[in-house]
């Protein structure tokens, strides 16, 4: 794999984002029905990148009608399991194919690194296209004993259909794959979808889109409607032809969704916040500790869900980890993520910015302390000047009454603590309202699996962090979400199971 894009695919992508962008409703691009259209910013100058279609409700209505013939009437229904499975792994290879153009696309948009758009993003896209592809085939019911009175003899077995018409509505921070995480499930258990990326970040799920066309999927079956989460998302959430919504994004917004989605009891789940806590025991090596706290938390400019932006280390090795952690975030190199040499891009959005912003000025208003970052970096080129950039920061002396150890930030912000009691410390890990992931470090593997256990945590890592991979799944605890996503588990998301009897007296 490499991270620099070859000039075809740097002037395909440029060329993709320069297009007039519309919506995908039953295999056609349309324009928004009143002719709306949303600017779409370069995070890394803050001047415009291109125009999306921003949909109305008539337009998302028109899209479920679409998803729904689809469902009823296209070829999709009467594809083989082989057959549909086929069709999500020449996804797979044609995403493949187009790795560097699409990672391209994603940086321009969501200001990462082009070399993390390409290996995370555009990787984790492609192996969740091939391990959903593997489904269909594989989507069994069962045969029952059962026990009927008046002893009848007869036949129970189970099926699984799909639930219908799927609204996904899917976040910035990796559009593409968490536009695929929902995507891949959902029609690999024969679903339709109604798909509505994130305002800020639409463009690699909408060329993500026209390479579903290409490798077969029938009209319809993938409709994109791009625009407003107020407008969109609304609509999506309250709507009565949609059968079930998965959602990713803030807990905030799960919420408004979950109580949309209650007019016609359409089935939800939702992937939401977190404050992972990273955990870090007193024999654990505190340069190999170090580095990991600091990529917990500073990967993708900490606009990951499970960023482990509360650190929690050892009394005896605070000081050690700390300095280490702080040395590691001066030299990381912020930057345009266009450029080679850039480890961290800018933040999504200005609004972004200004939200971290304001979380750093809170912290230490309640008494935090600046160990590094909280300000803009200085030598940004010219052209970046007006870019979202923010440094990597690490803010010491927080404690459990602080709005920053309290609250997600969604930025590249670690909050850092002392302990010495494990009790404790397990007591604080739970101390929150979120309950996505947790990771810990020790070498001690009684205390490993006493932890991992009593963490209220969707993931625990012990010694690793961050690592996701479709045959697992994922999801949170508490107000961290409803359902998971990936393995078996999500099947049953975008399943209906039905029980069959069959009387053979
Ligand atoms: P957000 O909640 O603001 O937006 C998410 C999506 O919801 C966007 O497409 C947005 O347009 C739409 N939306 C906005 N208002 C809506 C409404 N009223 N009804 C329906 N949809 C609406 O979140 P964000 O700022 O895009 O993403 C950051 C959040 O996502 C963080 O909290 C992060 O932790 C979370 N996240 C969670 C996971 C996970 O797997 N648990 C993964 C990624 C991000």
């Amino acid at each position: 794999m490499t991270s620099t894009p070859t000039a075809t695919s740097a002037t395909d992508a440029r060329q993709f984002v320069a297009r007039e962008h519309g919506l995908l409703i039953g295999g056609a691009w349309h324009p928004a029905s009143d002719g709306g259209r949303l600017e779409s910013v370069d995070p890394a100058t803050g001047r415009p990148l291109t125009t999306l279609a921003a949909a109305t409700p008539v337009d998302v209505d028109r899209a479920v009608g679409a998803a729904r013939q689809a469902l009823e009437s296209s070829p999709w229904p009467a594809l083989s399991p082989l057959d549909r499975g086929q069709v999500l792994l020449a996804i797979a290879e044609l995403v493949e194919e187009h790795a560097d153009e699409l990672a391209l696309i994603e940086s321009l948009d969501n200001g990462k690194p082009v070399s993390v758009a390409r290996a995370v993003d555009v990787g984790t896209t492609v192996k969740l296209f091939r391990y959903f592809g593997g489904w269909p085939s594989k989507l069994e019911g069962s045969t029952i004993p059962v026990s009927p009175r008046g002893g009848l003899r007869v036949l129970n077995y189970t099926v699984h259909e799909p639930v219908g018409v799927v609204g996904a509505i899917v976040p910035w921070n990796f559009p593409m794959s968490m536009a695929s995480w929902k995507l891949a499930p959902a029609l690999a258990t024969g679903n339709t979808v109604v798909l509505k990326p994130a305002e800020e970040t639409s463009l690699s799920t909408l060329r993500l889109a026209e390479l579903c066309a290409e490798a077969g999927l029938p009209p319809g079956v993938l409709n994109v409607v791009t625009g407003l989460g107020s407008v969109v998302g609304a609509h999506i959430s309250a709507h009565p032809g949609i059968d079930k919504v998965a959602f990713t994004g803030s807990t905030e917004v799960g919420r408004l969704v979950a109580r949309a989605a209650t007019g016609n009891l359409k089935k939800v789940s939702l992937e939401l916040g977190g404050k992972s806590p990273h955990i870090v025991l007193p024999d654990a090596d505190p340069v190999q500790v170090a580095r990991a706290a600091a990529d917990g938390i500073f990967f993708n400019q900490g606009q990951t869900c499970t960023a482990g932006s509360r650190l929690y280390v050892h009394e005896h090795v605070y000081d050690d980890v700390l300095a280490a952690v702080v040395d590691h975030a001066r030299s990381l190199v912020v930057g345009p993520g266009q450029d080679p040499a850039t480890e961290m891009g800018p933040l999504v959005s200005a609004r972004q910015l200004d939200t971290v912003t304001a979380y750093v000025e809170s912290g230490v208003e309640q008494g935090a302390v600046v160990a590094t970052g909280g300000g803009r970096p200085a030598c940004l080129p010219g052209e970046n000047q007006h870019g979202y950039f923010i440094q990597p920061t690490v803010l010491t002396a927080t404690d459990h009454s602080m709005k920053v150890v309290r609250e997600e930030i969604f930025g590249p912000v670690l909050v850092a603590m002392r302990w010495k009691d494990v009790d404790d410390l397990v007591s604080k890990a739970n101390d929150s309202p979120y309950g996505l992931s947790a990771g810990l470090w020790t070498n001690d593997l009684t205390q490993a699996h006493r932890i991992a256990a009593a963490v209220k945590a969707g993931t625990v890592w012990v010694n690793c962090y961050n690592l996701t991979d479709p045959a697992s799944p994922f999801g949170g605890y508490k107000e961290s979400g409803w359902g998971r996503e990936m393995g078996r588990q999500v099947l049953e998301e975008y399943t209906e199971t039905k029980s069959v009897w069959v009387n053979l007296t």
